[in-house]
């Protein structure tokens, strides 16, 4: 239901083996990152832009930081290649867009959007989607742009490791997120979800994952937004960002509750992994993961920006609250 509402933006940057031994330059880093982006999303917010400004700046933000598995720092594939997956959706019209396998594509976030908002279709892949880019001036790279350091050594591991075991193994990969997603409420009430990745390390064979795939890791409607991370196989079986929204606007259980349902729950029941971040219409949110850690943020009504890393640290979530724990208005 859309009415005045105080806006909140939540973000992720990713659910997997996050653990302390990470050098502090790197966690600098990545807090540095997290907190530009909830600060660049919330003055959209604030400034009356819709849920839709404030996740596609916040995801842009963490697209252009090496440090994630989106845009600048994605994965690469089996073959060697950055393939590219993002999608946005509005909850207040159940617009969406998505872009799946992009080589060329600099900010996937803001092509998903440019496919929700100027073409008549959801989602577009590979060659035809930059195509369609050129022609809607997205800016393109050379794809040598998203080629980094430390995910080519990602993948040489992931390859000797294929080698020695003669065969893909899913289990190595599934250890190594980073995706990065975005949900918003804004100052009318309206909701908006957005994803983008690089997808999982060594993949093959054209394999797409659950970000862009709307229902599956990416979904908004007019009572949740959710935005997924983990081991997408799962996230697709389950539709898992609109099964945790149906919970919560056809079946009324709490945002909370939902999202623990799928992430914490079915998702692990059947082998899967990952996390998620959601917000309901009331601007209660929760950032749910069942792995070591997922980096991740939100920014309320105080305009102070939160940031966690670990499993174990305090998200600002966990103090009591006025309405639920999850609740932040
Ligand atoms: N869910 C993404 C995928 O499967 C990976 C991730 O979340 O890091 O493509």
């Amino acid at each position: 239901m859309s009415h005045a509402a105080s806006p909140v933006l939540v973000i992720h940057g990713g659910a997997g083996v996050i653990k302390r031994e990470m050098s502090p330059a790197k966690e600098k880093a990545v807090r540095a990152a997290l907190t530009r982006a909830l600060q660049n999303g919330y003055a959209q917010l604030k400034a009356g832009k819709t849920a839709v400004d404030a996740v596609t700046t916040a995801i842009t933000v963490l697209e252009d930081d090496a440090n994630f598995n989106a845009g600048k720092g994605s994965v690469f594939t089996h073959d060697g290649k950055n393939e590219l997956d993002a999608a946005i959706m509005d909850g207040s019209t159940l617009a969406a867009g998505s872009v799946a396998g992009v080589h060329r594509v600099k900010n996937p976030i803001l092509l998903a959007r440019a496919v929700m908002e100027k073409s008549q279709h959801v989602m577009l892949v590979g060659d035809g989607a930059e195509e369609f880019a050129r022609s809607v001036g997205i800016e393109l790279v050379d794809p040598s742009y998203f080629h980094t350091e430390e995910r080519w050594q990602q993948l040489q591991k992931a390859l000797k490791e294929d080698a020695e075991h003669s065969r893909h193994s899913d289990v190595e990969t599934a250890k190594h997120f980073g995706t990065v997603g975005a949900v918003a409420l804004d100052a009318q009430g309206h909701l908006a979800a957005g994803t983008s990745t690089g997808g999982m390390n060594d993949k093959r064979w054209g394999r797409v994952g659950d970000s862009p795939i709307i229902g599956a890791g990416t979904y908004a409607n007019d009572g949740c937004a959710v935005s997924g991370t983990g081991w997408g196989e799962y996230y697709i079986r389950t539709v898992a960002a609109h099964e945790i929204c149906m919970r919560v606007t056809q079946m009324r259980v709490p945002l909370q509750r939902a999202a623990a349902e799928v992430i914490n729950q079915e998702i692990p029941s059947m082998g899967g992994n990952g996390g998620a971040i959601a917000v309901d219409d009331e601007g209660h949110i929760t950032m749910p993961f069942n792995t070591d850690g997922m980096y991740r943020g939100w920014i309320g009504a105080d305009g102070v920006p939160h940031v966690a890393l670990y499993g174990d640290e305090n998200d600002g979530t966990a103090e009591p609250l006025p309405a639920t724990s999850s609740s932040i208005d």
